[in-house]
């Protein structure tokens, strides 16, 4: 098979880690599939990256000099636990001098002139996947592997000038990809990738967002029309159900995109969701496989799952602290731009609408969102809607939770939502509001905090998911 495999940060957090991801690669390599590794920043690199590119920019050459040190000894210490051999250590720590001077030399440039860009600081935030990719090389060819690190922009992937945020042309970036990795899988080399880091038409740096790297094995993953995309975690997959919170959670075996990026959108983010819709855009299966059990087959992640007549619901899943946000007012009827207000108001103060609902008399609108954006939206409303008498009051209330009941399984299947809130009437559980999607992928609802793991564990259980 032809198989993008991705390593998140913690996978790659030091030097034995580096190591046992290098075995693995191995394992796959020897057993016969052409394979095409993506590899994230060290764990927390990307973080300080952000800082110094901050404290950099306020002048603080001290903060730069102290960092470039630590980096630097943070990733020489790890290749000399990765690789032992003499010489493809010299050559992996000279790779990584080279990219931790150009690295000082930018960080002191931003701290003289005292400025950032979205641009400049793209070109300082991908550093940490330059760093470890060449070391990950060395750890393969440490092996008795043929390498090849790349950086995303190296490999092909071309994006818009979106600094921070940028998206992938995909009709040159499939051909500039096939054209640069096709000629490396032909020959037996395994070309490491910096994830997360890419370039736009002119050759500068971009960034594809926080977790990009998963979204960057998708990217390469459709341009060579793989058979799958592999994602290694620290997890067995994606689950029934949080493990912490319910015992018999298991793992699911499949589920299709439609259903992973409900998950992901409430709460059980395993894999980004902008990997998952480019994967189910291009119909490239997904896999989620768990570090600690290399033979196991993970989470299929497919586009077409047939649904079995007993599978209505395939996981619980549960944003645990949000607030909601009622805005009231008996002149709301029938204006339809109040909604289109409120949701404005709250993009423009970045608050994250989680659910939405809104009764037919349209005497309010009830928004869930996280909690620490809870007292900012109130805030934000409150000042642009109460003058406007349309609106009477604009109420917060704190201490919820929501829960989300997920799969594809309960579109058409009449009775779903009945039997969810007979768990709950059976349970003594009060719900504070209620939605369902049109695509019937999810009912969500709202809980106190509370009720929480008693709810989850009841539907857990009722819908037969621990069997
Ligand atoms: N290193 C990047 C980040 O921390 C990308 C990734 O890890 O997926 O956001
Ligand atoms: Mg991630």
């Amino acid at each position: 098979m032809k198989i993008v495999m991705k390593f998140g940060g913690v996978s790659v957090a030091d030097g034995d880690r580096l190591r046992k991801v290098g075995t693995i690669v191995r394992r796959f390599h020897n057993e016969g599939h052409a394979l095409v590794v993506v590899i994230s920043a060290m764990h927390s690199v990307t973080d300080s990256l952000i800082d110094i590119a901050k404290r950099a920019s306020r002048g603080d050459k001290k903060s730069v000099t102290d960092f470039i040190e630590q980096t630097h000894r943070k990733h020489r210490r790890a290749a000399e636990a990765s690789i032992m051999g003499e010489q493809i250590l010299g050559q992996t720590l000279s790779a990584v001098d080279a990219r931790i001077d150009e690295l000082k030399n930018i960080l002191l440039g931003v701290a003289h002139i005292g400025e950032l860009t979205p641009r400049s600081k793209d070109f300082v935030i991908g550093y940490g996947e330059k760093f470890s990719a060449p070391i990950l090389q060395g750890v393969l060819e440490d092996l008795g592997i043929k390498s090849k690190a790349l950086t995303g922009g190296e490999a092909g992937i071309v994006t818009d000038d979106r600094y921070g945020d940028a998206g992938p042309l995909m009709n040159v970036t499939a051909h500039q990809v096939r054209q640069t990795l096709e000629p490396l899988l032909n020959e037996g080399t395994i070309p490491v990738v910096s994830g997360f880091v890419a370039s736009t038409q002119d050759g500068v740096q971009t960034t594809l967002g926080r977790g990009g790297s998963d979204y960057t094995a998708s990217i390469i993953g459709a341009a060579l029309k793989v058979d799958e995309v592999w994602v290694w975690k620290e997890v067995d997959g994606l689950m029934t159900a949080n493990p912490k919170m319910v015992k018999s959670a298991r793992m699911i075996e499949v589920i299709s995109f439609a259903e992973a990026m409900e998950l992901a959108h409430f709460g059980a983010e395993v894999v980004h969701p902008k990997a998952l819709e480019c994967a189910s855009k291009y119909k490239i299966p997904f896999r989620v496989k768990a570090l600690r059990n290399q033979d196991g087959k993970g989470t299929a992640i497919e586009s077409e799952v047939k649904i079995k007549s007993k599978d209505v619901v395939k996981a619980i899943s549960n944003i645990g602290d949000v607030s909601l946000i009622t805005v009231s007012g008996a002149s709301m009827v029938g204006t339809p731009r109040l909604a289109a207000k409120v949701l404005q108001i709250l993009t423009d103060e970045e608050v994250d609408v989680l659910m939405i609902s809104q009764s037919s008399s349209e005497e309010n609108i009830t928004l869930a969102v996280p909690k620490a954006g809870g007292a900012k939206a109130q805030n934000a409303l409150e000042l642009s809607l109460l003058g406007t008498k349309q609106v009477r009051e604009v109420s917060v209330e704190d201490g919820l939770s929501i829960v989300a009941v997920i799969g594809a399984g309960m579109r058409g299947t009449p009775g779903v939502a009945a039997r969810v809130f007979g768990t709950m009437a059976k349970g003594e559980i009060n719900i504070r509001a209620i939605a369902q999607g049109s695509s019937e992928l999810n009912i969500s609802f709202i809980v106190k905090k509370a009720d929480a793991k008693k709810a989850i564990e009841a539907l857990h259980s009722d819908f037969g998911l621990g069997d």
